[in-house]
C-alpha cells in the first residue's frame, strides 16, 4: 500500500502523521532510527578495523593527503609547508600520495575512499559508538501502535524526514 504516513507498526498495516504521537514518543521512534545509524557506523568501522590487521601498515599507508603531508620527512615538503605553499598544490606537486593511483585491494575501495577524507582514532570512535548504541537501545522506550495493541512502531526511513537532533537518551533520564 503506498502512503506517505512515516509512522508504521511491525505488526498491523495501521500508518500514522508523526504528528499524531506524543513528544516523547516521536523521541523515541526518532531514537530507534539514530541507533540503527550508529549500528551501520559501527559495521562499516569493524570492516576498517579488520582491513588494518589485513592489511600491515595500511593505517600509515592509507590517511587523508594533509596528514601525509604533515608528516613527511622528505626535505622538499618540509620546504614547502615552511614557504606556507597551499597544501592542495603540495599534493600535487610531489607525487605524495602513491595511495591515490592505486588499484583499492578487492572490495575495500569503499574503505579506502572513506580513510582519504577521515582521520580518526579507532579504538576510541568503536568504543563511543558502541556507548552510545547500549545507551539507545536500554533508554528508548518501544511504543506500541494505538490500533492492535500488539506492535511496536518505527519510522519508515523511506519516507520520514529527519526534522531535528535528538534530544538523545537523555529525554528518559529519570
Ligand atoms: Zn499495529
Amino acid at each position: 500500500m503506498r502512503t506517505d504516513k512515516p509512522v508504521a507498526c511491525d505488526s498491523c498495516d495501521t500508518r500514522l502523521e508523526t504528528s499524531s504521537l506524543s513528544g516523547l514518543d516521536y523521541q523515541a521512534l526518532k531514537d530507534r532510527v539514530y541507533l540503527g545509524n550508529i549500528l551501520g557506523e559501527i559495521k562499516f568501522l569493524l570492516r576498517v578495523r579488520d582491513f588494518f590487521q589485513r592489511n600491515p601498515g595500511a593505517e600509515q599507508k592509507y590517511k587523508p593527503a594533509f596528514l601525509t603531508i604533515i608528516e613527511s620527512k622528505d626535505p622538499k615538503v618540509r620546504e614547502a609547508l615552511s614557504s606556507d605553499i597551499p597544501f592542495s598544490i603540495i599534493e600535487k606537486t610531489m607525487n605524495l600520495l602513491p595511495n591515490v593511483n592505486e588499484k583499492a585491494p578487492e572490495g575495500d575501495g569503499d574503505i579506502i575512499e572513506f580513510l582519504k577524507y577521515n582521520s580518526f582514532s579507532l579504538p576510541h570512535r568503536l568504543q563511543s559508538l558502541c556507548e552510545d548504541a547500549t545507551r539507545f537501545a536500554r533508554d528508548a522506550p518501544k511504543v506500541i501502535c494505538p490500533i492492535c495493541k500488539i506492535g511496536t512502531l518505527f519510522l519508515d526511513i523511506e519516507i520520514w524526514k529527519d526534522d531535528g537532533p535528538s534530544d538523545g537518551w537523555i529525554s528518559y533520564a529519570r
